[in-house]
């Protein structure tokens, strides 16, 4: 029953500025809290992080640790991170997971009104982040075969709006397709804006586009832990870029964006570089398999270089595929891209996930 002695209550959406309340917002994949799922839907790690990783955590909660701030610049990692990927300590900024670091990005290079460039389909976060900033997308659709054309490296849009920032994620979600870092050398030397190459995924790619850092001041590449060092619920990641960029975002980021535990718990996974090599062997080999399976079902399964496989089927609407899965308590992630299409993407599990997965789907 409404209260009808007090004045109607105008609801938020009436409150906060238009272009936010026109805004859908960003929706991660789905977190079933409890039960026993088979979770092959947000690309995490399906192995536990390096033991490294608790034994740093422990050493923190120690004395007085956790009562003081955090290290702003988490200066330990960024010490060890630098000698594992041979650039000088100033040349890395931390996150609160690679996603802190896109927000960060995001306001540092591009303001209300102004214009970013992003492929698509790719990762919807970045139409997010412009859409809080009060500023647009210039989507540029990949080919079939998932290139790039040259278009991308326009430096205005077609109604000749300069393009402030560019973001390419590569290895690129949902397709797990890499572009060679000599295309994005040669789409970053065209546009006259930063660029930043999202390697949430990088880990388990053939090549990365580091040496571009150096190349090119322009080009900035970001990292995730959430993903290859199976750290998804600790939330760290960092940038790499030329120092003159990694102060400017500096001034962007909030004062203590990493929190003591995650910071201790990055610098002891990327110290375990063993850890990751073992691990990544692992998740290739799992790849494999899992591609060849899908492909003998007869699926169209792309080849991929990230922790995913990109499948769609020549004939079957893929929607109730992802519904007949998830009945059985397995979970994948059906994606519809309005205006291009839509399909199956399937994270790389255990060996005896994607068997129980392979066993379903073959039912199906
Ligand atoms: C998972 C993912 C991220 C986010 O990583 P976090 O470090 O967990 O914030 C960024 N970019 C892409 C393309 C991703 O898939």
């Amino acid at each position: 029953m409404p209260n009808i002695s007090t004045p109607a209550t105008p609801t938020a959406a009436a409150l906060v500025r238009s272009d936010i309340a026109a805004l859908s917002g960003y929706v991660p994949g789905e977190q079933p809290q409890g039960g026993k799922w088979i979770k092959l839907n947000t690309n995490e790690n399906p192995y536990p992080p390096s033991p490294a990783v608790a034994r740093a955590i422990v050493a923190t909660t120690a004395g007085r640790t956790l009562a003081k701030y955090p290290d702003p610049l988490a200066t330990v990692f960024r010490m060890r991170a630098a000698e594992v990927l041979g650039v000088s300590p100033d040349w890395i900024l931390c996150g609160n997971g690679s996603d802190d670091l896109l927000t960060i990005l995001v306001r540092t290079f591009v303001g209300a009104g102004e214009w970013l460039r992003i492929p698509y389909p790719s990762y919807i976060l970045y139409r997010t982040l412009a859409g809080i900033q009060g500023a647009h997308c210039d989507e540029c659709h990949y080919n079939a075969d998932w290139s790039l054309d040259d278009r991308f490296g326009a430096a205005s849009t077609t109604a000749g709006d300069p393009i402030k920032l560019a973001i390419i994620a590569n290895p690129n979600s949902p397709s797990g397709t890499l572009l060679p870092p000599v295309r994005v050398a040669a789409l970053a030397n065209r546009l006259a804006c930063a660029v930043v190459v999202d390697e949430a995924y990088g880990d388990f790619a053939d090549a990365n586009c580091l040496d571009l850092v150096r190349q090119n001041p322009r080009v900035i590449v970001t990292r995730s832990f959430s993903k290859s060092y199976a750290l998804a619920g600790l939330r760290f990641g960092f940038a790499v870029a030329q120092p003159h960029v990694i102060a400017e975002l500096q001034k962007v980021k909030d004062s203590y964006n990493c929190d003591t535990l995650s910071i201790a718990a990055a610098t002891a996974a990327i110290d375990d570089q063993a850890w990751l090599a073992d691990n990544r062997a692992r998740i290739i080999a799992t790849r494999r398999r899992l591609t060849d399976a899908m492909r003998s079902l007869g699926y169209h399964a792309q080849e991929s270089q990230a922790n995913f496989v990109w499948c769609t089927h020549p004939e079957r609407p893929h929607k109730p595929i992802y519904e007949a899965l998830k009945a059985q308590g397995i979970l994948i992630r059906f994606m519809h891209y309005a205006g291009w299409g839509d399909g199956l993407r399937i994270t790389v599990g255990t060996d005896e996930e994607i068997d129980a997965f392979l066993a379903c789907i073959k039912t199906i």
